[in-house]
């Protein structure tokens, strides 16, 4: 089985749905959305990511009704309990529905394994993927918005373009401030405690910092956002969201054709596709304060821990200079050229320099 899985694509687009509501409902181009409409016309069942009713965890749902596709919409920034999700979609494959199952790299990998051997009417769609951070943390954070906000949790869209795709926050809306009004909170990812703590690499599952579906790609397409998107296609940036697509199989093709007349779409290269999106090919580094983290999660209370670990980063020297460096590497291979070998130049040295860094 391994054999059949390509780690490079054999396409790669950046794109958007051009229905403009589902996509600002969507973290970046809102290429799943289509997908997954496509599946249900056709009567099959979609496999998504929700959060719980009480918003202290998310879970793996079954969606047959197109009106159900707005609880998969948008990252949900933790980890996902599984639950009997293998089991229902082998049964609803063995029923002949077309399913597609969607999550991140490891959990189609789990699927794939669970099932053992390969089913034509499965479509697996899964996200590059950063890492997830530990759902313990998650439910500290959300108990404690709703001890200092008063009322309960009712949603939670960590991807809230109000400000734009790129300088997104968490929009949070809790009920029973006083009974029966509902109290709306928007959080930039640059403020919140809980991003801050996601974002520098603290609260990451284990698996997460050597991960093994980095190498082993067996979705048929993997969807992200373009990040970099204004060096390789700025047009194809209206500040809404642009999602990169990876194709991986025949089938894959074959689900992006169906639905690519609804989207906006322009083909790149893989290495401009991947260069702003590091976690496309290697883990992030474990933080050597990430064991102690951890302990402190368990001894400490939120606010101590957003004292300990999300307070607002000092630039370095240091990081400064790195980061110089890296921008030097980048515009003088930009300078000698654009063309393909460049790109692949330019990616294999920047991954090299990156390595370094890590092994630091
Ligand atoms: C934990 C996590 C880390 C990510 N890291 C990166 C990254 O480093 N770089 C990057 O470019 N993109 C990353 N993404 C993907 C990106 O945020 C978008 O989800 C992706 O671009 C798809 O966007 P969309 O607009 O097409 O669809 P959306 O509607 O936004 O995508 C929703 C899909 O994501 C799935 N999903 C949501 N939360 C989870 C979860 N916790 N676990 C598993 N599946 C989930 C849903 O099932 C649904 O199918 C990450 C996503 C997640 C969930
Ligand atoms: S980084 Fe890898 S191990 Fe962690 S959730 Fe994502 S795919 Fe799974």
């Amino acid at each position: 089985m391994k054999g059949d899985y390509e780690v490079k694509p054999i396409k790669v687009y950046a794109g958007y749905n051009v229905n403009q509501d589902v996509r600002l409902s969507s973290s970046s181009g809102a290429v799943f959305s289509l997908l997954a409409e496509n599946v249900l016309a056709q009567n099959g069942t979609v496999y998504g990511v929700k959060m719980s009713d009480d918003c202290y965890l998310a879970e793996f749902t079954r969606v047959t009704d197109i009106n159900g596709l707005i609880w998969l919409r948008g990252s949900k920034y933790l980890q996902a309990k599984v639950g009997n999700t293998y089991k229902q979609v082998k049964e609803d494959l063995l029923a002949g529905k077309q399913v597609l199952f969607s999550g991140t790299g490891c959990q189609v990998n789990g699927l794939k394994n669970f099932l053992g051997k390969d089913y034509d009417n499965l479509l697996c769609v899964d996200v590059i993927c950063h890492g997830v951070p530990s759902p313990a943390l998650w439910k500290k954070y959300a108990e404690y918005q709703e001890k200092k906000n008063g009322g309960r949790l009712k949603s939670i869209n960590f991807r809230c373009k109000d400000d734009s795709w790129t300088d997104f926050g968490m929009k949070e809306v809790l009920a029973g401030i006083p009974q029966g009004e509902a109290k709306q909170l928007y959080i930039s990812k640059d403020k919140d405690p809980y991003m801050q703590i996601f974002l520098r690499d603290y609260c990451l599952r284990p698996s997460c910092y050597d991960c093994v579906a980095k190498k082993m790609k067996m979705a048929d397409l993997t969807i992200a956002d373009f990040w970099g998107i204004n060096d390789v296609a700025p047009e194809m940036n209206d500040g809404n969201g642009t999602s990169l697509i990876l194709i991986r199989t025949d089938k894959g093709l074959k689900a992006f054709e169906t639905v690519s007349n609804k989207l906006k779409l322009k083909e790149v290269a893989y290495e401009d596709g991947v260069r702003s999106n590091p976690a496309e090919y290697k883990s992030c580094r474990r933080p050597s304060q990430r064991d102690v983290f951890f302990e402190d999660m368990d001894a400490m209370e939120f606010e101590e821990l957003e004292k300990k670990y999300a307070s607002p980063i000092k630039v370095t020297f240091k990081s400064r200079v790195k980061r110089k460096i890296k921008n030097t590497i980048k515009s003088a291979l930009r300078a000698i050229g654009g063309g393909q070998r460049v790109n692949d130049m330019e990616y294999g040295l920047l991954f090299v320099f990156d390595c370094q860094e890590k092994n630091q």
